[in-house]
Order: structure tokens, then C-alpha cells, then sequence
């Protein structure tokens, strides 16, 4: 495990990220034991990197991490959490709700602070608010001292770096965008630096399409995308490979981020996780397979404040 740091002024954090979004259930159902287990294992092999949310199963997530890290020496992690996101449809980016969002995530994750806070899915939002009102209400809780650094999250780059560059932020969050499939992440990495940003690259199996069981039902992509992922699964098994080893490598690999976010309730998964970045990347089959999504490199889909396509959207 490589380390990184997190912005200029950031933690070190490992190249390789959990996120808790399946300890709300976000992928089916899971025993909290097994949850648990999943990030002592994470921790156990060098992952520094915690990504949890108030939306991820409805505070479910927050409860279940704060149950694993009890206990666990409060420097063996950096921790992040979100505020602004509480439902499919709930949002709530005003300055007023900061303090007591966050009051409430420090409670469930049983700490005195996080070492980052993002504001979640911005384009649910009005732009201009996020700017003007949240970023800076979140600035005022960091010099409280609940918070050690503020971030942005959401999907649509040009959306995040509309915010970027109007309020300072130490980081910018986004997801699907730097994979096997899609690269455009990548391509803006730069410039969220210039605006003194680190970034985030969250979902390097494209929540669950890069691999061999496929996407889950609520999964946003356009049809067209989804099949050539399933394409390429198809394609790794016939070889006795796996997509899902082949998109976290890459994306953990070849990332100008700082760090990549993946999801997992599964102790076994996060182990495997963890092994195979420190494998090397087989280049005859990473062409075969971008040969395959060639045809859908860089479709996402349409999402914002008109038209989120996911009931379940992170
Ligand atoms: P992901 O791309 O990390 O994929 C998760 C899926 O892959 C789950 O179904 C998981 O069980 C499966 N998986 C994990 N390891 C596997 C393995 N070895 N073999 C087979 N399957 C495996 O998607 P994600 O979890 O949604 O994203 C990662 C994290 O990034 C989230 O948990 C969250 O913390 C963060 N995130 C944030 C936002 C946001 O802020 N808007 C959006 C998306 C993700």
C-alpha cells in the first residue's frame, strides 16, 4: 500500500480507500458482524482511508463504521463523512444545518472530529448556495475544530469545478468517472489543483458493473454501457480472469487521484481488494477488455437537480 498526501495541507491517506456505502446496504443486505470484520480488514492491511455518509443507508452506514473503529487508535485513520444529502429526495445545504449534521455524524462514528467533510451530491443543490453559503458555514465548523478539512462531492465534473473554483475546498470528490469504462475523472484532476483541491476518485468498479455479478437494478448507466461491462465480464471469466480485479487495478494504478474509494461489506472482498493492487496489471487482457468497452468509453448519464435517474443515487 502506497500513501498519499491529501491536498497541501491534508493527511496522509493510502492509495486504496474504503468506502461504507454497503454498510447502509446500498448493495443488499449483509450481517453487521461480517461489515465490521470488513474494515478491521481494511485497516489490518494498511487502508487509512475511511468514506462513510448520513445518506448511506439512512445513518446506517455512520452507525455500523462507528461501531468497527471503537476502540481503534484515532490516528490509525482519516476519516471522512458528508453533510447536505439525508434521502433520495432530501437535501439540505443551508448554513443552519451544518453544526447539528455534523454533531450528529461525529455521535454515530464515536469521535470528537472528522478529518474531512464533504458536501454531498452539490448537484441536487443550488450551485450558488453551495458556494456562497455551505463551503463557507463548513469553514466555520473546521475553525470549531469538529472538522479538519472540507471537501465537495457529486458526479457532474463541470459542476464540481464550478464550485471549486468559486469556495475554496481541500478536496473534490467524484465517482464512475475514472475506470476501465470512463476516464474523465482524470482529466480534470489538474485543475482541481490549480484550485487547490485534491482529488477523490470514488467507485472503480463502477458500483458493481466492472464486475462478474454485475450491476444492481437502480444502477444509472444507459443500457448500452451496462451490456459491454457485462460483455467484458463475460470476456474475463471465458479467460479464468476477473473484471473486478482488472478495474481496481487499473483505476488504483494508473489514477492521477490521490486516492480511489472502494465499496465493500465483505472481509473476504477487502482482502482481495487489498492483494491485487499489489499485482501486476495484465496488459493482453486490459487491452482485450477496453477493446470491448471501447464503443462506450466516457458515457455516463444525465443526473442533476431535473432528472436523477436513481432513487438510490450516492
Ligand atoms: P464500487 O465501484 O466501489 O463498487 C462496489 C460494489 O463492488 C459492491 O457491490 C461491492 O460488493 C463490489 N465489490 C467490491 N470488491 C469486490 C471484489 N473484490 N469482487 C467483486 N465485487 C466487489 O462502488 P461504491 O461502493 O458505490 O463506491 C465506493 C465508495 O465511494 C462508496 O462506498 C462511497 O464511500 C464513495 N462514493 C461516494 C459518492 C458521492 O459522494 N456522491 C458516490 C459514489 C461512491
Amino acid at each position: 500500500m502506497r500513501y498519499r498526501q491529501l491536498g497541501t495541507h491534508g493527511p496522509l491517506v493510502s492509495e486504496l480507500g474504503y468506502g461504507a456505502s454497503p454498510l447502509g446496504g446500498s448493495y443488499g443486505g449483509f450481517a453487521e458482524k461480517a461489515g465490521i470484520e470488513a474494515v478491521h480488514a481494511a485497516l489490518d492491511a494498511g487502508i487509512t482511508f475511511f468514506d462513510v455518509a448520513p445518506y448511506y443507508g439512512l445513518t446506517a452506514a455512520e452507525t455500523v463504521l462507528g461501531k468497527a473503529l471503537r476502540g481503534i487508535d484515532r490516528d490509525r485513520y482519516v476519516l471522512a463523512t458528508k453533510v447536505g444529502r439525508y434521502g433520495d429526495q432530501v437535501f439540505d445545504f443551508s448554513a443552519g444545518g451544518m453544526t447539528r449534521s455534523i454533531q450528529d455524524s461525529l455521535a454515530r462514528l464515536g469521535t470528537d472530529h472528522v478529518d474531512l467533510i464533504q458536501c454531498h451530491d452539490i448537484e441536487f443543490g443550488s450551485l450558488d448556495q453551495v458556494a456562497s453559503e455551505t463551503i463557507p458555514a463548513l469553514r466555520a465548523v473546521q475553525d470549531a475544530g469538529l472538522v479538519r478539512g472540507v471537501g465537495i462531492t457529486g458526479y457532474p465534473l463541470p459542476a464540481l469545478a464550478y464550485i471549486a473554483a468559486r469556495a475554496p475546498v481541500d478536496t473534490v470528490m467524484s465517482y464512475c468517472q475514472y475506470t476501465l469504462q470512463d476516464r474523465r475523472l482524470g482529466a480534470c484532476v489538474k485543475e482541481f489543483a490549480v484550485a487547490g483541491a485534491a482529488t477523490i476518485n470514488a467507485s472503480p468498479l463502477a458500483m458493481g458493473a466492472l464486475t462478474s455479478r454485475g450491476a444492481p437494478p437502480w444502477h444509472p448507466a444507459p443500457r448500452g454501457v451496462l451490456a459491454r461491462c457485462a460483455q467484458a465480464a463475460a470476456a474475463c471469466q471465458e479467460r479464468g480472469a476477473d473484471l473486478a480485479k482488472l478495474a481496481l487495478q487499473f483505476s488504483v494504478t494508473t489514477s492521477p487521484c490521490v486516492s480511489t474509494v472502494v465499496g465493500s461489506a465483505s472481509p473476504a472482498n477487502v482482502r482481495r481488494n487489498i492483494a491485487w493492487i499489489e499485482e501486476p496489471l495484465d496488459d493482453d487482457l486490459l487491452a482485450c477488455i477496453e477493446a470491448i468497452l471501447a464503443p462506450v468509453r466516457d458515457q455516463g448519464w444525465v443526473n442533476g437537480r431535473a432528472g436523477n435517474q436513481n432513487p438510490r443515487e450516492h
